[in-house]
């Protein structure tokens, strides 16, 4: 792993990485190379969590593909050097600003979106012009091992490079000094990340998890609510990190909302063998989320087949914030349901507990859209839909406090994996003899008078 590292400082200082031709160049040789292999990406995939092609395009796929246009259609506006003002007292003098690649990047992914969650940040990182040492979710072994057999075959180690592994391997890999540390996962290794990254004053992104609510007000459209919390919840068995985790009902509605959801639940046929659904990734988690479930409470499914590593998408009802279910991230398909009477009660409920990555709102009063987005921090969001922010790359994406720290997707991803270098280009032509010694009372009241532009 040392041996990588400084292979890729080495070549980082050789600055190929920084020609605009050669990312462009990276960037189209990636998009090449995974679709040329479609095929080989859907069957690992389908052998970790039997993940479908559709889902497999619709979710992973197409979003990376977007992402590398997207990079390569705004490259030369990024990596501009933007010129900014210049004060009064640095006159004559031009002032810019030169974006700068961070160096050599570590991407640590997690396994619910093998390709999305490892590949997004390593475009970004190539786009920004770094190289990158990426370690894939061992908790998913067929998409980890062919992205490293896909990167490591087609990219020489000293640009991209995979390693593959987990615990041991990544502990092994923070020893060394990066300029950067990009990291998708928990909340409790991202403090294991923060602190290695410590170590070096290593920049991090941190994509962590959390406890995402929605609100389901009285003004909502009910019947649209239902069916985009339905598919935002269920998508990949559950498995996403801004799938709702929760939901507040207003009690006036909560009957028909629990209605809708079964009818809803129905329509949209989840099961495997029609590709409509995915396995629980592994029995850890399975019994975890088993365990999660309270039989009393059960309102809709609550199955679980152990041998086939499935859960059927389960609805809770009654649910009271002293829960089990609602103690940690659920992380699977089981939606507890947990009615409301004052609105503020729930606000504060969240606001004590660990901010979220996401938060979603169900509703079309204004007043009450702007007394959530004023009242509660978290990392992004919808209004009337759920998930769905992630798919706009014009916003960043990224979580805050206990969900988070910095962001991605689109410019926000460029940024990331960039310093932004501040100049100060003064002219020769004349020069103010104020801040020279030695000092006098005239020179400090005509920096006095400058200070004022
Ligand atoms: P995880 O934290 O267990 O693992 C993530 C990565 O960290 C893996 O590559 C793993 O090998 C590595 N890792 C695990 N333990 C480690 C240790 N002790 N030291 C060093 N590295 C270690 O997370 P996960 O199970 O893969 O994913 C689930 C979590 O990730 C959930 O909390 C979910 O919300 C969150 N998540 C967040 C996003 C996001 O974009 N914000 C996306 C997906 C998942």
């Amino acid at each position: 792993m040392k041996n990588i590292v400084s292979q890729q400082r080495a070549f980082f200082y050789t600055h190929q990485t920084k020609s605009i031709d050669y990312r462009l160049k990276q960037l189209s040789k990636l998009e090449k190379l995974l679709k040329s292999n479609e095929s080989l990406l859907n069957e690992a995939i389908y052998k970790d969590f039997k993940k479908s092609v559709f889902d497999t395009y619709a979710t992973e796929l197409a979003l990376i593909y977007h992402d590398i246009k997207y990079a390569k259609k705004n490259i030369y506006k990024w990596s501009k050097v933007k010129r900014v003002g210049t004060n009064f007292l640095n006159f004559p003098a031009k002032s810019y600003i030169v974006p700068e690649p961070l160096g050599v990047c570590l991407v640590i992914g997690a396994w619910n979106y093998p390709y999305q969650l490892t590949l997004s940040p390593v475009i970004a990182a190539i786009a920004a012009g770094n190289t990158v040492v990426i370690k894939p979710s061992e908790i998913a072994p067929h998409t980890s091992s062919l992205m490293a057999k896909l990167i490591n075959e087609n990219f020489p180690p000293k640009y991209l490079k995979v390693i593959e592994g987990g615990v041991v391997e990544t502990t092994l890999l923070l020893e060394n000094k990066f300029d950067k540390i990009f990291f998708t996962g928990s909340p409790q290794v991202g403090k294991i990340i923060y602190q290695a990254a410590a170590k070096n004053l290593t920049p991090v992104t941190l994509e962590l998890g959390g406890k995402s609510p929605a609100f389901i007000t009285q003004e909502c459209n009910l019947n649209m609510t239902v069916k985009r919390l339905v598919w935002a919840k269920f998508i990949n068995a559950g498995q996403t990190c801004i799938a709702p985790d929760y939901v507040f009902v207003h009690k006036s509605i909560e009957k028909q909302f629990l209605e809708l959801i079964k009818i809803e639940i129905e329509k949209e046929k989840f099961s495997i063998e029609n590709g409509n659904y995915t396995q629980i990734i592994n029995h850890k988690n399975l019994e975890r989320l088993s365990n999660m479930i309270p039989s009393e409470k059960i309102y809709y499914g609550g199955g679980v087949n152990t041998l086939d590593r499935v859960i059927e998408p389960t609805v809770l009802k009654g649910v009271t914030i002293d829960d089990e279910v609602m103690m940690e991230e659920i992380f699977g398909p089981i939606l507890p349901v947990l009615p409301y009477e004052d609105l503020e009660e729930a606000i504060s409920y969240v606001n004590n507990n660990p901010k979220p990555l996401s938060c979603y709102l169900f509703s079309t009063k204004k007043s009450v859209k702007k007394n959530i987005l004023q009242k509660i921090s978290f990392g992004g969001g919808a209004i009337n839909e759920a998930i769905m922010h992630i798919a706009n790359p014009k916003l960043p994406f990224g979580g805050v406090g206990n969900s988070g720290i910095g962001s991605y997707h689109g410019e926000a991803g460029f940024k990331s994996f960039t310093h932004y270098k501040s100049i100060l280009d003064k002219s020769n032509l004349i020069e103010l003899s104020l801040k020279y010694y030695p000092h006098s009372e005239r020179k400090l009241s005509w920096i006095r008078f400058f200070m004022k532009f």
